[in-house]
Protein backbone atom coordinates (compact mmCIF):
# COMPACT_ATOMS: atom_id res chain seq x y z
CA UNK A 1 0.00 0.00 0.00
CA UNK A 2 3.00 2.24 1.12
CA UNK A 3 4.27 2.07 -2.25
CA UNK A 4 1.18 2.33 -4.74
CA UNK A 5 0.51 5.62 -2.44
CA UNK A 6 4.10 6.84 -4.18
CA UNK A 7 4.40 8.23 -7.60
CA UNK A 8 6.43 4.79 -8.88
CA UNK A 9 9.88 5.58 -10.79
CA UNK A 10 11.33 5.59 -13.30
CA UNK A 11 8.72 7.83 -14.63
CA UNK A 12 8.17 6.67 -18.48
CA UNK A 13 6.26 3.45 -16.49
CA UNK A 14 5.36 5.11 -13.69
CA UNK A 15 1.30 5.70 -14.52
CA UNK A 16 2.07 9.32 -14.87
CA UNK A 17 4.63 8.82 -17.59
CA UNK A 18 2.51 6.42 -19.13
CA UNK A 19 -0.64 8.56 -18.99
CA UNK A 20 1.66 11.43 -20.57
CA UNK A 21 2.83 8.77 -23.23
CA UNK A 22 -0.42 7.34 -24.29
CA UNK A 23 -2.22 10.62 -24.30
CA UNK A 24 0.51 11.99 -26.43
CA UNK A 25 0.48 9.11 -28.49
CA UNK A 26 -3.21 9.89 -29.23
CA UNK A 27 -2.93 13.72 -30.06
CA UNK A 28 -0.11 13.46 -32.51
CA UNK A 29 -2.06 10.90 -34.51
CA UNK A 30 -5.40 13.14 -34.52
CA UNK A 31 -5.27 14.19 -37.71
CA UNK A 32 -4.73 10.70 -39.57
CA UNK A 33 -7.66 8.57 -37.56
CA UNK A 34 -11.25 8.43 -38.90
CA UNK A 35 -12.80 11.33 -36.92
CA UNK A 36 -15.81 9.25 -35.51
CA UNK A 37 -16.29 5.56 -36.61
CA UNK A 38 -18.87 3.00 -35.76
CA UNK A 39 -18.36 1.48 -32.39
CA UNK A 40 -19.53 -1.71 -31.42
CA UNK A 41 -20.89 -1.33 -28.18
CA UNK A 42 -21.28 -4.78 -26.82
CA UNK A 43 -17.26 -4.90 -27.09
CA UNK A 44 -16.79 -1.54 -25.82
CA UNK A 45 -19.29 -2.36 -22.37
CA UNK A 46 -16.86 -5.25 -22.29
CA UNK A 47 -14.04 -3.71 -22.05
CA UNK A 48 -14.75 -1.42 -19.54
CA UNK A 49 -17.13 -3.64 -17.99
CA UNK A 50 -16.84 -6.94 -15.55
CA UNK A 51 -18.46 -7.11 -12.49
CA UNK A 52 -16.84 -4.90 -9.87
CA UNK A 53 -13.43 -5.48 -9.20
CA UNK A 54 -12.39 -7.08 -5.76
CA UNK A 55 -9.13 -6.27 -5.50
CA UNK A 56 -6.83 -3.62 -6.51
CA UNK A 57 -4.13 -3.95 -9.77
CA UNK A 58 -0.71 -2.05 -10.47
CA UNK A 59 -1.51 1.43 -10.82
CA UNK A 60 0.40 1.82 -14.40
CA UNK A 61 -1.75 -1.81 -15.58
CA UNK A 62 -5.40 0.63 -14.79
CA UNK A 63 -3.81 3.17 -17.18
CA UNK A 64 -2.93 0.92 -19.95
CA UNK A 65 -6.09 -0.73 -19.48
CA UNK A 66 -8.17 2.15 -19.61
CA UNK A 67 -5.95 3.29 -22.78
CA UNK A 68 -7.37 -0.04 -24.53
CA UNK A 69 -10.61 -0.19 -23.54
CA UNK A 70 -11.36 3.67 -24.60
CA UNK A 71 -10.03 3.48 -27.69
CA UNK A 72 -12.24 2.64 -30.25
CA UNK A 73 -15.32 4.53 -28.33
CA UNK A 74 -13.05 7.62 -29.13
CA UNK A 75 -13.80 10.26 -31.41
CA UNK A 76 -11.53 12.73 -32.42
CA UNK A 77 -12.89 15.87 -31.46
CA UNK A 78 -9.89 17.69 -30.61
CA UNK A 79 -8.58 16.87 -34.42
CA UNK A 80 -8.65 19.49 -36.94
CA UNK A 81 -11.89 18.19 -38.82
CA UNK A 82 -14.52 17.88 -36.56
CA UNK A 83 -17.00 20.25 -37.18
CA UNK A 84 -19.60 18.94 -35.22
CA UNK A 85 -21.87 21.69 -32.45
CA UNK A 86 -19.10 24.02 -31.17
CA UNK A 87 -16.24 21.90 -29.91
CA UNK A 88 -12.80 23.65 -29.93
CA UNK A 89 -10.16 21.50 -29.41
CA UNK A 90 -7.04 21.91 -26.92
CA UNK A 91 -3.57 23.95 -27.04
CA UNK A 92 -1.13 21.55 -26.33
CA UNK A 93 0.31 23.73 -23.36
CA UNK A 94 -3.46 23.78 -22.30
CA UNK A 95 -3.53 19.91 -22.04
CA UNK A 96 -0.31 20.35 -20.11
CA UNK A 97 -1.23 22.63 -17.94
CA UNK A 98 -4.16 20.95 -17.19
CA UNK A 99 -2.23 17.51 -16.57
CA UNK A 100 -0.40 19.39 -13.83
CA UNK A 101 -3.60 20.76 -12.85
CA UNK A 102 -4.56 17.02 -11.67
CA UNK A 103 -0.84 16.09 -10.66
CA UNK A 104 -0.96 19.51 -8.06
CA UNK A 105 -4.65 18.44 -7.33
CA UNK A 106 -4.95 22.34 -5.73
CA UNK A 107 -8.38 23.27 -4.30
CA UNK A 108 -9.23 26.59 -5.46
CA UNK A 109 -11.94 27.37 -3.27
CA UNK A 110 -10.33 29.40 -1.07
CA UNK A 111 -7.01 31.48 -1.09
CA UNK A 112 -5.39 30.06 1.42
CA UNK A 113 -5.92 26.50 0.36
CA UNK A 114 -3.67 27.59 -2.70
CA UNK A 115 -1.98 30.56 -3.40
CA UNK A 116 -0.73 29.68 -6.59
CA UNK A 117 -4.57 28.68 -7.65
CA UNK A 118 -6.03 32.37 -6.39
CA UNK A 119 -3.18 34.57 -7.96
CA UNK A 120 -3.59 33.00 -11.34
CA UNK A 121 -7.30 33.04 -11.26
CA UNK A 122 -6.70 36.68 -10.36
CA UNK A 123 -4.33 36.93 -13.40
CA UNK A 124 -6.25 35.36 -15.37
CA UNK A 125 -9.42 37.24 -14.39
CA UNK A 126 -7.36 40.77 -15.71
CA UNK A 127 -6.22 39.12 -19.02
CA UNK A 128 -9.75 37.50 -19.71
CA UNK A 129 -11.46 40.49 -19.36
CA UNK A 130 -8.82 42.68 -21.58
CA UNK A 131 -9.42 40.11 -24.26
CA UNK A 132 -13.08 40.24 -24.39
CA UNK A 133 -12.99 43.85 -24.13
CA UNK A 134 -15.20 44.29 -20.98
CA UNK A 135 -15.16 46.87 -18.07
CA UNK A 136 -12.41 46.93 -16.01
CA UNK A 137 -12.30 45.19 -12.85
CA UNK A 138 -15.36 42.95 -13.34
CA UNK A 139 -15.38 39.43 -11.36
CA UNK A 140 -14.55 36.54 -13.02
CA UNK A 141 -15.78 32.87 -12.23
CA UNK A 142 -14.25 29.97 -13.62
CA UNK A 143 -16.92 27.67 -13.81
CA UNK A 144 -17.38 24.42 -15.88
CA UNK A 145 -19.06 25.44 -18.95
CA UNK A 146 -21.60 27.69 -21.14
CA UNK A 147 -24.42 26.54 -18.57
CA UNK A 148 -23.38 27.18 -15.49
CA UNK A 149 -21.52 30.16 -16.72
CA UNK A 150 -25.50 31.50 -17.45
CA UNK A 151 -27.02 29.71 -14.32
CA UNK A 152 -24.36 31.52 -12.23
CA UNK A 153 -24.94 35.09 -13.78
CA UNK A 154 -28.24 34.70 -13.95
CA UNK A 155 -28.89 33.66 -10.24
CA UNK A 156 -27.07 36.75 -9.01
CA UNK A 157 -29.44 39.04 -11.81
CA UNK A 158 -32.31 37.78 -10.14
CA UNK A 159 -31.25 38.17 -6.51
CA UNK A 160 -29.93 42.10 -7.94
CA UNK A 161 -33.45 42.87 -9.59
CA UNK A 162 -35.28 41.50 -6.69
CA UNK A 163 -33.20 43.71 -4.32
CA UNK A 164 -33.72 47.01 -6.05
CA UNK A 165 -37.67 45.92 -6.26
CA UNK A 166 -37.51 46.49 -2.75
CA UNK A 167 -37.43 42.50 -1.73
CA UNK A 168 -35.04 40.10 0.02
CA UNK A 169 -34.72 36.99 -1.68
CA UNK A 170 -32.06 35.65 0.88
CA UNK A 171 -34.02 36.47 3.78
CA UNK A 172 -37.69 35.48 2.50
CA UNK A 173 -37.20 32.88 -0.53
CA UNK A 174 -38.42 33.57 -3.52
CA UNK A 175 -42.35 32.99 -2.35
CA UNK A 176 -42.40 36.15 -1.47
CA UNK A 177 -41.69 37.82 -4.56
CA UNK A 178 -43.04 39.04 -7.50
CA UNK A 179 -42.26 36.99 -10.49
CA UNK A 180 -38.28 37.96 -12.18
CA UNK A 181 -39.56 39.05 -16.07
CA UNK A 182 -37.07 37.34 -18.31
CA UNK A 183 -37.07 38.58 -21.90
CA UNK A 184 -35.03 36.73 -24.56
CA UNK A 185 -34.37 36.82 -28.43
CA UNK A 186 -36.59 33.82 -30.13
CA UNK A 187 -33.56 32.39 -30.38
CA UNK A 188 -31.78 32.19 -27.09
CA UNK A 189 -29.73 28.86 -26.52
CA UNK A 190 -31.58 26.04 -24.90
CA UNK A 191 -29.03 26.35 -21.90
CA UNK A 192 -30.70 29.87 -21.25
CA UNK A 193 -34.39 28.43 -20.77
CA UNK A 194 -32.87 25.68 -18.46
CA UNK A 195 -30.71 27.94 -16.29
CA UNK A 196 -33.61 30.09 -15.58
CA UNK A 197 -35.84 26.84 -14.72
CA UNK A 198 -33.22 26.23 -12.26
CA UNK A 199 -33.96 29.41 -11.15
CA UNK A 200 -37.44 29.38 -10.61
CA UNK A 201 -38.14 31.42 -13.10
CA UNK A 202 -40.55 29.76 -15.86
CA UNK A 203 -42.21 29.61 -19.00
CA UNK A 204 -44.61 32.14 -18.36
CA UNK A 205 -42.29 34.34 -17.00
CA UNK A 206 -40.00 34.12 -20.37
CA UNK A 207 -40.85 36.66 -22.82
CA UNK A 208 -39.17 35.73 -26.50
CA UNK A 209 -39.30 38.62 -28.88
CA UNK A 210 -38.14 38.61 -32.23
CA UNK A 211 -35.70 37.70 -34.30
CA UNK A 212 -34.70 38.56 -37.98
CA UNK A 213 -33.69 35.96 -40.65
CA UNK A 214 -30.31 35.66 -38.84
CA UNK A 215 -31.33 35.21 -35.47
CA UNK A 216 -30.44 38.46 -34.56
CA UNK A 217 -33.05 40.26 -32.08
CA UNK A 218 -34.93 42.45 -34.03
CA UNK A 219 -33.86 46.38 -33.37
CA UNK A 220 -36.48 48.03 -31.10
CA UNK A 221 -37.96 44.39 -29.85
CA UNK A 222 -36.91 44.54 -26.19
CA UNK A 223 -37.77 48.29 -25.36
CA UNK A 224 -41.47 46.99 -26.88
CA UNK A 225 -41.32 43.97 -24.45
CA UNK A 226 -40.15 46.15 -21.74
CA UNK A 227 -42.70 48.63 -21.68
CA UNK A 228 -45.38 45.87 -22.11
CA UNK A 229 -44.07 44.04 -18.90
CA UNK A 230 -44.58 47.23 -16.59
CA UNK A 231 -42.81 47.74 -13.32
CA UNK A 232 -41.10 44.48 -11.43
CA UNK A 233 -37.88 43.07 -12.19
CA UNK A 234 -36.42 42.61 -15.07
CA UNK A 235 -33.42 40.92 -16.77
CA UNK A 236 -32.48 40.31 -20.51
CA UNK A 237 -31.03 38.00 -22.26
CA UNK A 238 -28.96 38.73 -25.39
CA UNK A 239 -26.39 36.78 -27.43
CA UNK A 240 -22.64 36.68 -28.91
CA UNK A 241 -23.07 33.86 -31.06
CA UNK A 242 -25.88 32.43 -32.29
CA UNK A 243 -25.34 28.16 -32.13
CA UNK A 244 -26.26 28.04 -35.78
CA UNK A 245 -25.53 31.03 -37.97
CA UNK A 246 -23.19 32.81 -35.17
CA UNK A 247 -24.92 36.14 -35.55
CA UNK A 248 -24.60 38.92 -33.02
CA UNK A 249 -27.59 40.78 -31.37
CA UNK A 250 -27.39 44.75 -31.66
CA UNK A 251 -26.48 45.35 -28.04
CA UNK A 252 -26.55 49.40 -28.19
CA UNK A 253 -30.07 48.92 -29.14
CA UNK A 254 -30.75 46.34 -26.45
CA UNK A 255 -28.78 48.21 -23.63
CA UNK A 256 -30.38 51.42 -24.67
CA UNK A 257 -33.50 49.60 -23.46
CA UNK A 258 -31.91 48.30 -20.44
CA UNK A 259 -30.86 50.92 -18.84
CA UNK A 260 -34.26 53.05 -19.41
CA UNK A 261 -35.81 49.93 -17.72
CA UNK A 262 -33.30 49.65 -15.06
CA UNK A 263 -33.38 45.65 -16.36
CA UNK A 264 -30.43 43.79 -15.51
CA UNK A 265 -28.53 42.88 -19.51
CA UNK A 266 -26.80 39.55 -19.43
CA UNK A 267 -24.91 38.35 -22.54
CA UNK A 268 -25.03 34.61 -23.36
CA UNK A 269 -21.54 34.66 -25.74
CA UNK A 270 -20.07 31.11 -25.21
CA UNK A 271 -18.16 31.46 -28.42
CA UNK A 272 -19.50 34.33 -29.98
CA UNK A 273 -17.65 36.74 -27.06
CA UNK A 274 -14.49 35.54 -28.73
CA UNK A 275 -15.10 37.77 -31.82
CA UNK A 276 -14.23 40.57 -29.28
CA UNK A 277 -10.26 39.60 -29.03
CA UNK A 278 -9.70 39.75 -32.88
CA UNK A 279 -9.65 43.54 -34.29
CA UNK A 280 -11.51 42.60 -37.36
CA UNK A 281 -14.22 41.09 -35.63
CA UNK A 282 -14.83 43.02 -32.59
CA UNK A 283 -17.38 45.87 -34.31
CA UNK A 284 -19.79 42.36 -34.46
CA UNK A 285 -20.38 43.04 -30.76
CA UNK A 286 -20.10 46.80 -30.71
CA UNK A 287 -22.27 47.95 -27.19
CA UNK A 288 -21.01 44.80 -25.83
CA UNK A 289 -19.51 45.94 -23.03
CA UNK A 290 -22.73 47.72 -22.01
CA UNK A 291 -24.24 44.59 -20.43
CA UNK A 292 -24.45 43.77 -16.21
CA UNK A 293 -22.51 39.78 -16.86
CA UNK A 294 -21.13 38.13 -19.50
CA UNK A 295 -21.30 33.91 -20.11
CA UNK A 296 -18.18 32.68 -22.09
CA UNK A 297 -16.16 29.34 -22.70
CA UNK A 298 -12.56 29.17 -22.59
CA UNK A 299 -13.23 25.08 -23.68
CA UNK A 300 -14.60 26.45 -27.33
CA UNK A 301 -12.88 28.95 -28.85
CA UNK A 302 -10.03 29.55 -26.35
CA UNK A 303 -9.72 26.06 -26.99
CA UNK A 304 -8.54 24.53 -23.19
CA UNK A 305 -9.77 21.52 -22.50
CA UNK A 306 -13.04 20.92 -20.95
CA UNK A 307 -14.71 21.87 -18.54
CA UNK A 308 -13.87 25.30 -18.72
CA UNK A 309 -16.58 27.99 -18.91
CA UNK A 310 -16.46 31.88 -17.32
CA UNK A 311 -19.27 33.69 -15.61
CA UNK A 312 -18.20 37.52 -16.02
CA UNK A 313 -20.31 40.33 -13.62
CA UNK A 314 -19.88 44.09 -14.25
CA UNK A 315 -19.95 44.88 -10.22
CA UNK A 316 -17.88 42.20 -8.84
CA UNK A 317 -18.42 43.29 -5.08
CA UNK A 318 -22.31 42.76 -5.79
CA UNK A 319 -21.27 38.80 -7.18
CA UNK A 320 -19.79 37.80 -4.54
CA UNK A 321 -21.98 39.93 -1.95
CA UNK A 322 -24.40 36.81 -3.60
CA UNK A 323 -22.51 34.09 -3.67
CA UNK A 324 -19.81 34.21 -0.82
CA UNK A 325 -19.53 31.18 1.44
CA UNK A 326 -19.20 31.80 4.90
CA UNK A 327 -18.73 29.40 8.00
CA UNK A 328 -16.36 29.47 11.58
CA UNK A 329 -13.79 27.75 9.56
CA UNK A 330 -13.75 29.72 6.36
CA UNK A 331 -11.30 32.76 6.77
CA UNK A 332 -12.17 34.95 4.00
CA UNK A 333 -9.02 36.08 2.62
CA UNK A 334 -7.99 39.13 3.09
CA UNK A 335 -4.72 40.02 0.34
CA UNK A 336 -5.48 36.26 -1.54
CA UNK A 337 -8.90 35.78 -4.03
CA UNK A 338 -11.46 32.74 -2.69
CA UNK A 339 -12.04 31.83 -5.81
CA UNK A 340 -15.62 30.78 -4.13
CA UNK A 341 -16.58 34.04 -3.74
CA UNK A 342 -17.19 34.35 -7.52
CA UNK A 343 -19.38 30.97 -8.53
CA UNK A 344 -21.34 28.54 -7.05
CA UNK A 345 -19.40 25.76 -6.39
CA UNK A 346 -17.45 25.47 -3.33
CA UNK A 347 -14.48 22.50 -3.62
CA UNK A 348 -13.33 22.32 -7.27
CA UNK A 349 -10.09 22.14 -9.24
CA UNK A 350 -7.50 24.77 -10.28
CA UNK A 351 -9.49 25.65 -13.96
CA UNK A 352 -7.16 28.70 -13.88
CA UNK A 353 -3.63 26.67 -14.79
CA UNK A 354 -4.74 25.32 -18.21
CA UNK A 355 -6.49 28.84 -19.21
CA UNK A 356 -3.23 30.58 -18.31
CA UNK A 357 -1.52 28.81 -20.81
CA UNK A 358 -3.64 29.03 -23.64
CA UNK A 359 -3.56 32.51 -23.09
CA UNK A 360 0.41 32.40 -22.68
CA UNK A 361 0.74 30.04 -25.46
CA UNK A 362 -0.72 32.53 -28.01
CA UNK A 363 -0.78 35.90 -26.53
CA UNK A 364 -3.18 38.29 -27.84
CA UNK A 365 -1.81 38.53 -31.25
CA UNK A 366 -1.96 34.40 -31.18
CA UNK A 367 -5.61 34.68 -29.98
CA UNK A 368 -6.96 37.26 -33.00
CA UNK A 369 -4.86 35.21 -35.04
CA UNK A 370 -6.47 31.74 -34.10
CA UNK A 371 -10.44 33.46 -34.18
CA UNK A 372 -9.80 34.68 -37.93
CA UNK A 373 -8.23 31.67 -38.97
CA UNK A 374 -11.20 30.00 -38.07
CA UNK A 375 -13.86 32.66 -39.50
CA UNK A 376 -11.66 32.70 -42.51
CA UNK A 377 -11.57 29.35 -43.09
CA UNK A 378 -15.60 28.97 -42.38
CA UNK A 379 -16.04 30.85 -45.71
CA UNK A 380 -13.94 29.11 -47.57
CA UNK A 381 -15.50 25.68 -46.42
CA UNK A 382 -18.81 27.62 -47.50
CA UNK A 383 -17.72 28.84 -50.50
CA UNK A 384 -16.48 25.79 -51.43
CA UNK A 385 -19.26 23.69 -50.64
CA UNK A 386 -21.38 26.48 -52.57
CA UNK A 387 -19.68 25.48 -55.46
CA UNK A 388 -21.44 22.24 -56.25
CA UNK A 389 -25.19 22.78 -58.12
CA UNK A 390 -27.01 21.48 -55.31
CA UNK A 391 -25.42 22.98 -52.38
CA UNK A 392 -27.16 25.72 -50.49
CA UNK A 393 -25.44 27.62 -47.95
CA UNK A 394 -28.54 29.05 -45.34
CA UNK A 395 -26.76 31.73 -43.44
CA UNK A 396 -24.38 35.12 -43.65
CA UNK A 397 -21.17 33.90 -42.47
CA UNK A 398 -20.33 36.34 -39.99
CA UNK A 399 -17.94 34.32 -38.04
CA UNK A 400 -17.42 30.37 -37.83
CA UNK A 401 -20.46 28.92 -38.32
CA UNK A 402 -21.90 27.67 -41.69
CA UNK A 403 -24.93 26.24 -42.38
CA UNK A 404 -25.59 23.73 -45.62
CA UNK A 405 -27.95 22.05 -47.14
CA UNK A 406 -28.51 19.76 -50.02
CA UNK A 407 -31.04 19.66 -52.68
CA UNK A 408 -33.80 21.53 -50.98
CA UNK A 409 -34.56 18.14 -49.31
CA UNK A 410 -34.39 17.67 -45.87
CA UNK A 411 -34.25 13.89 -46.56
CA UNK A 412 -31.60 14.52 -48.56
CA UNK A 413 -29.64 16.12 -46.72
CA UNK A 414 -30.21 14.13 -43.76
CA UNK A 415 -28.51 11.32 -45.62
CA UNK A 416 -25.93 13.25 -46.92
CA UNK A 417 -24.98 14.09 -42.89
CA UNK A 418 -24.97 10.13 -42.42
CA UNK A 419 -22.90 9.54 -45.45
CA UNK A 420 -20.18 12.18 -44.21
CA UNK A 421 -20.52 11.02 -40.94
CA UNK A 422 -19.81 7.49 -42.23
CA UNK A 423 -17.01 8.41 -44.19
CA UNK A 424 -15.16 9.37 -42.01
CA UNK A 425 -12.73 12.61 -42.86
CA UNK A 426 -14.62 14.62 -40.84
CA UNK A 427 -17.31 14.85 -39.03
CA UNK A 428 -20.53 17.40 -38.45
CA UNK A 429 -23.78 16.95 -37.37
CA UNK A 430 -27.54 18.27 -38.27
CA UNK A 431 -29.55 21.06 -37.23
CA UNK A 432 -33.06 22.63 -38.30
CA UNK A 433 -33.08 26.19 -39.23
CA UNK A 434 -36.60 27.78 -40.21
CA UNK A 435 -38.21 24.80 -40.45
CA UNK A 436 -35.34 23.28 -43.01
CA UNK A 437 -32.75 20.71 -42.02
CA UNK A 438 -29.13 21.74 -42.41
CA UNK A 439 -25.52 20.26 -41.76
CA UNK A 440 -24.16 22.94 -39.13
CA UNK A 441 -20.23 23.54 -39.45
CA UNK A 442 -18.69 25.21 -36.94
CA UNK A 443 -14.77 26.19 -37.22
CA UNK A 444 -13.23 26.13 -33.94
CA UNK A 445 -10.41 24.48 -33.90
CA UNK A 446 -6.78 25.85 -32.88
CA UNK A 447 -5.08 22.91 -35.61
CA UNK A 448 -7.60 23.29 -38.34
CA UNK A 449 -6.07 24.38 -41.60
CA UNK A 450 -6.94 25.37 -45.29
CA UNK A 451 -5.64 21.60 -46.45
CA UNK A 452 -7.83 20.24 -43.50
CA UNK A 453 -10.80 22.27 -45.35
CA UNK A 454 -10.49 21.11 -48.58
CA UNK A 455 -9.85 17.61 -47.41
CA UNK A 456 -13.27 18.03 -46.26
CA UNK A 457 -15.39 19.87 -48.58
CA UNK A 458 -14.13 17.03 -51.38
CA UNK A 459 -15.02 14.29 -48.95
CA UNK A 460 -18.59 16.35 -48.49
CA UNK A 461 -19.33 16.37 -52.01
CA UNK A 462 -17.94 13.44 -52.89
CA UNK A 463 -20.74 11.90 -50.35
CA UNK A 464 -23.45 14.26 -52.51
CA UNK A 465 -22.80 11.44 -55.05
CA UNK A 466 -23.72 8.66 -52.91
CA UNK A 467 -27.00 10.17 -51.61
CA UNK A 468 -28.74 10.54 -55.05
C1 LIG B 1 -22.26 25.93 -26.06
C2 LIG B 1 -23.17 27.04 -25.70
C3 LIG B 1 -23.73 27.13 -24.43
C4 LIG B 1 -23.54 26.05 -23.39
O1 LIG B 1 -22.20 25.91 -23.05
P1 LIG B 1 -21.63 24.57 -22.39
O2 LIG B 1 -20.20 24.88 -22.30
O3 LIG B 1 -21.97 23.45 -23.32
O4 LIG B 1 -22.30 24.41 -21.07
C5 LIG B 1 -24.51 28.22 -24.14
N1 LIG B 1 -24.74 29.16 -25.05
C6 LIG B 1 -24.23 29.13 -26.31
C7 LIG B 1 -24.53 30.23 -27.26
C8 LIG B 1 -23.42 28.05 -26.67
O5 LIG B 1 -22.89 28.00 -27.89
Amino acid sequence: VAQTARVTLPIPDSPLGRAATLGAQFLANIAERPVARPVDLDSLRAAFGGPLPEHGSDPTEVVDALAAAAEPGLVATPGPRYFGFVTGGALPSAVGADWLSAAWDQQVALGVSSPAGAVCEEIVAGWLIDLLGLPTGSGVGLVTGGQMANTTCLTVARRTVLRANGFDPDRDGLVRCPPVNVVVGGEAHTTIRRSLQFLGIGDTQIHPVPVDGQGRIERGAVSSALSQLGDGPLIVCAQAGNVNSGSFDPFDDIADACSTRNAWLHIDGAFGLWAAASPTRRSLLAGHDRADSWAVDLHKWLNVPYDSGVAIMRDAANQADALRLSAPYLVAGEELRDGSSFVPESSRRARCFPAWAAIRELGRVGIAAMIDRCCDLATRFAETLADHPEVEVLNDVVINQVMVRVGDSDERTKAWIAAVQAEGTCWAGPTTWHGKVAMRLSVSNWSTTTDDIDRSAAAMISCIDATT
